[in-house]
């Protein structure tokens, strides 16, 4: 029997390392269901209220176990932050030793062959390029890992570090002249003798996935699989189950076949033309789609000729361009790995423009400069089955948001889990004493146009009240932009909007200035964590309702009305729950925080479905009066 009173109680070893350290019991609770899931090997559900402790309390017992564990979490900072910080501090507190890795996809490592491949390459880079790349090699000269997040100097998405990274397709694998110093070789070997690997949905999706080969290629085998921020893991699955390829990967093969022409192949002049036209091709598929950004259904291609043409248009000189390479592939392995891609594509093109309905959805989106064509199934429940039986770990998901008013069936029933047991751990936190939901009366209808205008005329009192501190959550980017600009001359705080700087960038000056406002969409909502004063007040403008227009939200409603199921109750309204759960999250952060949360949705009391969002949020106390709320940031303690 594993001792957690020894890492948790109040005389165990955390305690002596974290000062201030408190037992909180549902944390020693939960560690003891995972240890008795994974001792018994019993899939688990566990949802954890923010504050229980959750990373710790499926830490200790995956360590304690002595099995070979992955951990994969929603985000690569998460990864960074489980693996820096949380488990050197259970090493410290010597519980067991154990061997730890990190690992992550491939394009967050460098690829020294790339980097050189790029450096010579007679192909003029633009100056800031350049410059870029030889800051990108003095760093490869020092970094141990090679994880391009170690770069500060340059920004995530800068697209020059497509030239330094590697992709399926471009990878040459074991025939590369650098395999030695392979920093994602290096990694994923780290990885396979490691007890505890820690990975993220992506990589651990991908490696489900056909792309990369089946389970066990990329990741090693393990005994347990524990899933954090679970609630994410369908839509990555489904993600990844599907294809999306589009036109900057058409653009990406001309431009290294371009590469290797000019430093291999000049003797070839076809293949010049052939990269070429390609390129243009992709360019002008783009613009057939006009300059608007957004999604749509296949239907929407196949009607329209110029659209279905510019496909077809691409996928011919695709061709052609497979062909030149195949003619060239003997010459060199760089040439050999640009046919095989271009084989790849091919591949996926067909399958797209070759599926019919079924199993699958198929779907467009425009980018600034690209677009993407997407092949994404129905629902995943059946393959993660497959996926899950195929392996005998035991698996855990864990997340502060699992359930919908109590009950686990849509997070179950989205990943076909039938035999998995489940449990809720609410907050510590004491909501009623620390919390306020405000709910006005008079809110204008979502469907009005004058919406944002006149949810605005509310929420100006709450933040003059709340002395700026406050987040505005939008469902939608128009929203958001126009709550900017009515906002802009009528409050004197800092108004910071998503999308000015990268986010790391405003979570740090929101924190900073202490009586910031912060205007958000979709990555706001979820995986921010401002504890303390700086953040006192969280506005939701609506619902969060998946857009209707969405072409894989539509075709998968519409299948399940097609098997008499309720696609509003089933899947409409439980995925905008939880959505709402991780909006409203933000906002208690600690035991000493406190907070106003103001929902600007008139459904809520207005629709019978409201209910099930009052039930899903925490038990704050609530009220329909703006005098409450003044009188709530009225008893802080001034500073
Ligand atoms: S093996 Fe692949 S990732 Fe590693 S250096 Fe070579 S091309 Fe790059």
């Amino acid at each position: 029997m594993i001792d957690l009173q020894a890492i948790f109680g109040s005389d165990g070893s955390l305690a002596e390392l974290i000062p201030g350290y408190q037992p909180r019991s549902a944390q020693i609770e939960m560690a003891e269901k995972i240890a008795d899931a994974i001792a018994n090997q019993r899939h688990l559900m566990a949802e954890a209220g923010t504050g229980t402790g959750k990373t710790f309390a499926y830490l200790a017992p995956a360590i304690l176990s002595g099995k070979k564990v992955i951990i994969s979490t929603g985000t690569k900072n998460l990864q960074d932050q489980l693996f820096n910080k949380d488990l050197p501090l259970l090493r410290k507190a010597a519980i067991q030793p154990f061997k730890a890795a990190l690992l992550k996809g491939r394009s967050n490592y460098l690829c020294t062959y790339r980097l050189n491949n790029a450096l010579s390459s007679t192909l003029g880079f633009s100056r800031e390029e350049a410059d870029a790349l030889s800051k990108i090699k003095s760093w490869g000269k020092r970094t141990q890992t090679g994880d391009t997040g170690e770069m500060s100097e340059l920004a995530e998405a800068d697209p020059v570090w497509a030239q330094a990274t590697s992709t399926t397709d471009n990878c040459l694998g074991q025939d590369c002249p650098d395999i030695a110093g392979c920093f994602l070789a290096k990694a994923r070997k780290q990885a396979q003798e490691s007890d505890i690997l820690v990975v993220n949905h992506h990589l651990l999706c991908a490696d489900w996935s056909i792309r990369e080969g089946g389970f066990g290629e990329l990741l090693p085998k393990a005994e347990v699989v524990i899933i954090d921020e679970a609630h994410q893991l369908a839509e990555t699955a489904s993600n990844f189950l599907g294809i999306t390829v589009g036109s900057r990967q058409l653009s990406e093969l001309a431009q290294d076949s371009l590469m290797e022409y000019f430093k291999d192949a000049t003797d070839l002049p076809a293949l010049r033309t052939a990269a070429e036209d390609l390129e243009h091709e992709s360019r002008d598929l783009r613009l057939a789609f006009g300059i608007e950004l957004r999604k749509g259904d296949w239907q929407e291609i196949e009607r329209n000729p110029k659209i279905s043409g510019g496909l077809a248009a691409a996928q011919q000189q695709l061709q052609v361009l497979a062909e030149q390479l195949e003619y060239a592939s003997v010459k060199t392995k760089a040439l050999e790995a640009c046919f095989k891609r271009a084989q790849e594509l091919l591949t996926q093109f067909k399958m797209l423009t070759e599926t019919s309905g079924g199993a699958w959805i198929r779907w467009f989106e425009t980018h600034k400069k690209s677009v993407t064509f997407s092949r994404t199934p129905l629902d995943i429940a059946g393959e993660f089955q497959a996926f899950m039986h195929q392996h005998t770990a035991t698996w855990v998901f864990t997340s502060a948001t699992l359930s919908v008013a109590g009950k686990f069936e849509h997070f179950a029933g989205n990943l076909g889990l039938t035999d998995a047991d489940s449990i809720s751990w609410p907050s510590p936190f004491d909501y009623a004493g620390q919390s306020l939901f405000y709910h006005p009366k008079g809110l204008p209808q979502p469907n009005d146009s004058g919406f944002i205008a006149g949810i605005m005329e509310f929420v100006l009192p709450v933040l003059e009240a709340s002395r700026g501190r406050a987040f505005l959550l939008f469902t939608s980017h128009r929203a958001l932009k126009e709550a900017e600009t009515w906002l802009r001359d009528k409050i004197a705080y800092p108004v910071l909007v998503q999308g000015s700087y990268p986010k790391a960038v405003l979570l740090e000056r929101f924190k900073t200035a202490g009586n910031a406002i912060l205007l958000g969409t979709a990555s706001f909502w979820e995986g921010v964590d401002v504890k303390g004063e700086a953040l006192s007040c969280v506005v939701i403008d609506k619902l969060p309702f998946s857009s209707p227009g969405d072409p894989v939200l539509k075709a998968r409603m519409a299948a399940l009305e097609q098997q008499g199921r309720n696609p509003f109750f089933e899947h409409q309204l439980p995925a905008a729950v939880i959505a709402l759960r991780q909006g409203v999250g933000r906002l208690i952060r600690d035991f000493t925080d406190r907070g106003v949360l103001m929902v600007c949705d008139p459904r809520l009391l207005k629709r019978a479905y409201g209910q099930c969002f009052l039930d899903s949020v925490p038990p704050m106390r609530r009220t329909r009066d703006i005098a409450d709320v003044i009188a709530f940031f009225g008893e802080e303690t001034p500073k």
